[in-house]
């Protein structure tokens, strides 16, 4: 009789219990943690070990950071803020290039034609903000490749159309804005995103004074978000993470493979010049074209599209011609226009698009906020593994068909 009542008595109190947990989680849910994906476009691995970055210096010293963020193939920007925000190779989330087109209807997918990059039908992956918004989680954008596509479950629930000639104080202000917007309405994954590093890095190279001019103004700039955070009351909420889509090398043009008189061919397309050259021959001309190439392979390498090395992950994508040719770091491809032009300007003095296993062509990573471990240096992490960590973050279902991967990366977090 003791033993029963007792026995009752044990399963009210699971009950009870189970009531209680369903009352404190639908009046108090779960709070949400606060995300801001801050991105310097080219800000090298090593940029922030030249003594000019206080700002991000002091988050690298209390937060998280990496030795380097590797990129993935071809080290450009799209190709990469795709990477970092859906998981994928580019082979495998379809914006393979920064410039590139369909080969099958002529279509053109390229940076800056707005009419392109807005159309859903190039993006293969899932970017974050999409995963998040249909778990409940506002999103905001001001600026990333990729956010102003026009399908609305493509794109996240603020966004900025982009424009060069916003200011980085403005960019940053606009985030304080969503910031202090009331709860219901408030995004707790925001993206921002800084071009001035990469402008300035393109034109005078890694090394020059306008560089770390560029950088130490961007570092500037993250101090007025850490203290703009401040001012919101969510700084000790927020949790920053701050990397960059690739790295940077210095060209010149003495080191130039004009690849238009090597296949001296009108027919073949050339689709890309550059760190990259991608040719789409004639049907019946492709042999004849590889062999030129491979005749003449001089600081670069060619490969039918189905034979370049398994490691850069870039033969799937339907929209990869038949030849591709990666140039030497710090050589480049280009087309008798190109070497025209040369004859005349002094030309750019850095690019990136290069072998992403070479150590110039790693961005930078550092994290900070109540998420991440304090005081804690790992090595190299890989870009990919950023949209599973975020899903961690979140603690929402990432897409299975990503390349990314938490285990990888989740040692950053505190509980790891
Ligand atoms: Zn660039």
């Amino acid at each position: 009789m003791t033993a029963l009542f007792l026995y009752k008595n044990e399963i009210n109190m699971k009950k009870f219990l189970l009531f209680f947990l369903v009352f404190i989680y639908t009046v108090f849910p779960q709070a949400k943690p606060y995300v801001i994906l801050v991105s310097i476009d080219a800000f090298r691995w090593d940029y922030i070990n030249r003594g000019i970055t206080p700002a991000l210096s002091q988050i690298k010293e209390e937060g998280v950071s990496a030795i380097s963020l590797q990129s993935a193939f071809p080290t450009k920007t799209f190709p990469n803020h795709l990477s970092i925000i859906t998981g994928m190779y580019t082979e495998n989330h379809g914006i393979i290039s920064n410039d590139f087109i369909n080969l099958f209807t002529g279509e053109r997918y390229k940076l800056g034609d707005t009419v392109s990059t807005r159309e859903y039908k190039w993006y293969l992956g899932e970017a974050f903000w999409e995963t998040a918004k249909r778990s409940g989680i506002k999103t905001a954008c001001y600026f990333w490749p990729a956010s102003e596509v026009l399908l609305e479950q493509k794109h996240p629930d603020y966004y900025k159309k982009y424009d060069k000639k916003t200011t980085d104080n403005d960019r940053v202000d606009g985030v304080i804005e969503w910031l202090k917007l009331p709860y219901k309405d408030r995004p707790h994954f925001i993206t921002l995103y800084f071009d001035i590093v990469d402008t300035r890095s393109h034109e005078y190279g890694p090394d020059a004074k306008e560089t770390n001019e560029s950088i130490k103004g961007i570092d500037s700039v993250i101090a007025r978000l850490k203290n703009s955070l401040s001012q919101t009351g969510l700084k000790d909420s927020v949790n920053l993470i701050i990397l960059s889509d690739h790295g940077m090398t210095g060209i010149d043009k003495n080191r130039s493979i004009n690849v238009e008189q090597i296949i001296n061919d009108p027919a073949c397309k050339i689709i890309n010049t550059g760190p990259v050259a991608l040719l789409h021959p004639a049907a019946n001309n492709i042999k004849a074209v590889y062999e030129k190439m491979k005749k003449n392979e001089n600081h670069y390498k060619v490969y039918y599209k189905e034979e370049v090395p398994e490691s850069y992950h870039y033969s799937k994508h339907p929209f990869i011609p038949e030849i591709v040719a990666i140039a030497d770091l710090g050589w480049e491809f280009i087309d008798n226009r190109i070497a025209e032009r040369q004859k005349t300007g002094g030309g750019k003095l850095g690019n990136h698009g290069f072998d992403n296993h070479q150590l110039d062509m790693h961005g930078f990573f550092v994290a900070g906020g109540p998420l991440f471990k304090k005081h804690y240096a790992t090595g190299t992490l890989l870009n990919i593994d950023i949209y599973p960590l975020l899903c961690r973050i979140f603690n929402i279902q990432p897409r299975s068909n990503i390349d990314g991967k938490a285990e990888r990366i989740e040692f950053i977090l505190n509980n790891n």
